[in-house]
C-alpha cells in the first residue's frame, strides 16, 4: 500500500501554483506574496526625536547644568525651520524632525523651564534620542519576499514602506461535497436515525485556515446519479473535496464514480490509520481528493493532504520540520499503517512536552479530536514503545495564517 510520504508526493505533483491578483492591505492578511516589495519609503524619512524634550547641540552642555534659550518648537509632520546655534535650543516631540544644528535629544524630565530659558540639568552624548534617517529602513529596500504568508506584522511593515496594496496568489476555490443517505446539515428537521453532517462545515473551516475559499456543494445521496449532480457545482474550482464513500462498500459511490473509465486516479488507498480509503485523481479536470466519511478520519486526512494541496497551489513549502514530545504512555507495536494517535500535550515547567494519547482512538470519536492538541505519529511497523521515549508530533491549531 502507499506510504504517506508517497501519497503526499503525488498530491503535490497533482497541482500547479496559482495566478495573482493585487489586494489592498485590508484584505491581505493570511495571503500568500508573489512578489518582492521594495520600500517606496525610507523610516524615518528625516532625522526625528525619540522622546519629548530639547533639541540641543550635545557640546553646549557638557558643563552641565547650563542654561539654553528656546528658539522655536518642532511639531511632528512640521519641523522648525531655522538652525540651533551655540546656546539655542528648540522644544521638540516625539517623531518631530531634528533641527538643523542639533545633534542630541535633551528628555523634558532633566530640565527645568523659565520662559524661553531651558535649564538642562544633565549632559547627554551626541547621537542621545535621536533616529537618524533610515533607522528603521531605507527606501528601495526589499524587506517583503516574494513567498511569505502575511502576518499582521507585514501589513504594518507594507503600509510604513506606504506600499497600499501587494500581489498575492489567489486564494484556492474549494468545492466541498459530503455524499451519505444518512447525512443532513445542522439546524435542519431530522429523524433519531440520521446523522449531521459535520464535515461539511470542519473541512470548509480547513480550507479557510489553509488560506483557501471553501464552496459547500452540499450532501449526495449514495448513488452515482445524486453525487454526479452534486459535483457539476464543482466546475471552476481548484479543488473538489468529497467526504465519505470512499472506500469499497455497495453504497461507495465515490469510488464507484472513480472507478468509471476516463476517471484520471492517482491512488484510493494510504497505509495510515485513520484515513485508509483516502481518493486522489481528476474529475473533468478538477483535483478531487477524496477523504473518508469518519469526522477524525477526514480531520486528520485534511491536516495532512487538503493541507500540502493548499500549498502546493499557493506556492508553498507544507513546512512540516519535524516536532517532537515525549510519551506519555507505553505503546505496542504498530503495525504496517501509519499510525496518527490523538493526543493530548502538558508541558513541564523547563517546558518539555509530554504527549498523552486519548484511550479510545475510534476514528468517529470527533470530541476527542476537537480537544486534541497533537497527532502522535507512528511509522510503520513502530516497536512497542515505553513512556518517557521521544515521538513524533503533528501539533493540531496549525494553520498558514499568523499575526
Ligand atoms: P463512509 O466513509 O461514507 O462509509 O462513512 C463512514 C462514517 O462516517 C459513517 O459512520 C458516516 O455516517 C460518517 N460520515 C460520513 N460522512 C460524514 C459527514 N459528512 N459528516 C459526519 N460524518 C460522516
Ligand atoms: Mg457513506
Amino acid at each position: 500500500m502507499l506510504s504517506v510520504a508517497e501519497a503526499r508526493d503525488m498530491v503535490r505533483a497533482g497541482f500547479s501554483v496559482l495566478s495573482i491578483e493585487t489586494v489592498g492591505l485590508v484584505d491581505a492578511l493570511g495571503r500568500v506574496l508573489a512578489e518582492d516589495v521594495a520600500s517606496r519609503l525610507s523610516h524615518p524619512p528625516v532625522a526625528v526625536s525619540a522622546m519629548d524634550g530639547y533639541a540641543v547641540r550635545a557640546a553646549d552642555i557638557s558643563g552641565a547644568p547650563v542654561e539654553l534659550t528656546q528658539i522655536g518648537e518642532s511639531q511632528a509632520g512640521g519641523g522648525y525651520a531655522g538652525t540651533v546655534n551655540i546656546g539655542e535650543t528648540v522644544r521638540i516631540f516625539t517623531g518631530a524632525p531634528v533641527p538643523d544644528g542639533a545633534d542630541a535629544i535633551v528628555m523634558q524630565e532633566i530640565t527645568a523651564v523659565d520662559g524661553d530659558r531651558i535649564q538642562i540639568k544633565e549632559a547627554v552624548t551626541e547621537g542621545k534620542f535621536v533616529r537618524p534617517a533610515g533607522l528603521d529602513f531605507s527606501q528601495g529596500d526589499i524587506l517583503l519576499q516574494a513567498g511569505t504568508v502575511l502576518s499582521a506584522r507585514d501589513i504594518g511593515l507594507a503600509a510604513a514602506m506606504n506600499v497600499p496594496w501587494l500581489t498575492v496568489r489567489r486564494r484556492p476555490r474549494v468545492a466541498i461535497a459530503s455524499t451519505g443517505d444518512e447525512l443532513t446539515m445542522p439546524g435542519e428537521p431530522m429523524t433519531a436515525e440520521q446523522i449531521i453532517s459535520s464535515n461539511s462545515l470542519a473541512i470548509g473551516g480547513y480550507v479557510e485556515a489553509f488560506g483557501g475559499t471553501p464552496l459547500n456543494l452540499g450532501i449526495a445521496r449514495d448513488t452515482q446519479e445524486s453525487l454526479r449532480q452534486v459535483l457539476e457545482g464543482a466546475r471552476g474550482a481548484d479543488l473538489l473535496v468529497t467526504t465519505g464513500g470512499a472506500s469499497v462498500g455497495d453504497y461507495d459511490v465515490v469510488r464507484q464514480v472513480m472507478d468509471d473509465d476516463g476517471i484520471d486516479l492517482t491512488f484510493y488507498k494510504v497505509a495510515m490509520r485513520p484515513g485508509k480509503p483516502l481518493i486522489f485523481g481528476r474529475l473533468d479536470g478538477v483535483p478531487l481528493l477524496g477523504l473518508p466519511g469518519n469526522p477524525v478520519s477526514a480531520g486528520v486526512t485534511s491536516a495532512i493532504f487538503l493541507r500540502e494541496a493548499m500549498a502546493a497551489m499557493l506556492g508553498l513549502e507544507a513546512d512540516d520540520a519535524s516536532e517532537f514530545a515525549v510519551l506519555g504512555v507505553d505503546l505496542p507495536a504498530n503495525d504496517s499503517r501509519q499510525d496518527y494517535l490523538r493526543a493530548k500535550l502538558s508541558v513541564d515547567r523547563e517546558g518539555n512536552r509530554t504527549a498523552h494519547p486519548f484511550e479510545g482512538q475510534d476514528s468517529s470519536m470527533l470530541a476527542r479530536l476537537a480537544r486534541a492538541d497533537c497527532l502522535i505519529v507512528r511509522p510503520p511497523e513502530a516497536p512497542a514503545a515505553k513512556a518517557g521515549e521521544r515521538v513524533e508530533i503533528i501539533p493540531l491549531r496549525r494553520g498558514m495564517i499568523t499575526f
